[in-house]
């Protein structure tokens, strides 16, 4: 019988930490969590896993856990992910992402874990050169939280060329959706990611949905993202996880999305189909900073990994996150 893998799991009471928890008792590994509960819930970690609520920086608890359940795998997803914010506030970002990362990966050297999973991001990228986005294009972020990601990646990097350890950074396209059966989903208030902000104006919720920018070079004018079910992205961890414990000797940086778009405007009909209702709709400009489309390149996690997403149709992603958003107004 092989040994249970025990899989520290940061940010697991956040959105997409919780779906990484659910894949990974999936599939039949152990997963513990740390979350210091500032935006995340107690309630989003299923009762049969431990949890230990903390920061990521402390190091002495961190060891502890470490130690005391036998920690195989860090799967790093605690940070924080406002990009306005990050503009205002950038030493928030270089600290609860950034300093807090480089806390945790000494904690994982130094107690003995060999293989650590990333929570990265496309926004690493900044504004591409060109659509879709491979993973050797260049990285340029224009706020301070790509560039709190991507410094994370750099210090990945260089510890797995100067120690015996092995990381996948996985660059995140635009999340969304929730767990099929309504286990998890986007619980934060106040959300401004277009298809939670869809199904909360369909729910009542808000009054409107607002289009920001119909002047973008794109079919319809309107922005162009590549949404990824949140569970498809929480099963590309799990096997990334079982590619690093295969292959000590290698290290992955991969794109996570469908490797196609949607506008704003294909979302909004989404969930008008979905809900048999028409949302309000509300043309305003452009937001600072949004790029005209932001697509992936998949092909280098399909390939290595053999990744397949299950849930690859706006329709079905629409409906999970409403199915949760309805769930979470009982
Ligand atoms: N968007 C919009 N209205 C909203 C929220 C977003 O028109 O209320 C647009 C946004 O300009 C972008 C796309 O929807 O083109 C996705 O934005 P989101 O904030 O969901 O994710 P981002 O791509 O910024 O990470």
């Amino acid at each position: 019988m092989t040994a249970e893998t025990n899989v520290l799991v940061t940010g697991g009471a956040g959105y997409i930490g919780s779906h990484a928890v659910l894949a990974l008792l999936d599939a039949g590994k152990r997963p513990v969590v740390i979350d210091n509960l500032v935006t995340g819930f107690r309630w989003a970690i299923p009762e049969n896993v431990t949890f230990y609520e903390g920061n990521v920086a402390d190091a002495d608890l961190v060891a502890r856990i470490i130690r005391e359940e036998r920690i195989d795998a860090i799967m790093h997803f605690a940070g924080s992910i406002i990009v306005p914010e990050s503009v205002e506030n950038p030493l928030k970002y270089y600290g609860n992402n950034t300093a807090a990362s480089r806390s945790l990966i000494e904690s994982a050297l130094t107690n003995g874990v060999r293989h650590f999973i990333f929570s990265s991001t496309a926004a690493t990228y900044g504004i591409p050169e060109s659509s879709p986005v491979r993973e050797g294009m260049p990285t340029l972020p224009i706020n301070p939280y790509g560039m709190s990601k991507l410094m994370t990646e750099y210090m990945l990097r260089d510890v797995a060329a100067a120690h015996d350890f092995n990381y996948c950074a996985l660059r995140y396209f635009n999340v969304a959706g929730a767990d099929p059966s309504a286990r998890s989903g986007q619980s934060t208030a106040g959300a401004t990611h277009l298809i939670k902000v869809a199904v909360e104006a369909a729910l009542g919720k808000r009054d409107s949905v607002a289009i920001f920018g119909t002047d973008y070079a794109t079919a319809d004018g309107t922005g162009v993202r590549d949404y990824i079910h949140v569970s498809d992205l929480a099963a590309a961890h799990v096997i990334a996880l079982d590619a690093l414990l295969t292959d000590p000797a290698s290290s992955h940086i991969l794109n996570c999305g469908y490797g196609h778009g949607y506008s704003v405007l294909e979302v909004l009909d989404a969930v008008d189909r979905v809900t048999n209702q028409m949302l309000d709709r509300k043309i305003e400009g452009r937001r600072a900073g949004d790029p005209d489309e932001l697509i992936s390149d998949n092909r280098a996690i399909k390939s290595r990994f053999g990744w397949q997403p299950r849930f690859d149709n706006l329709d079905t992603i629409v409906a999970h996150a409403l199915q949760w958003e309805r769930k979470l107004s009982r």
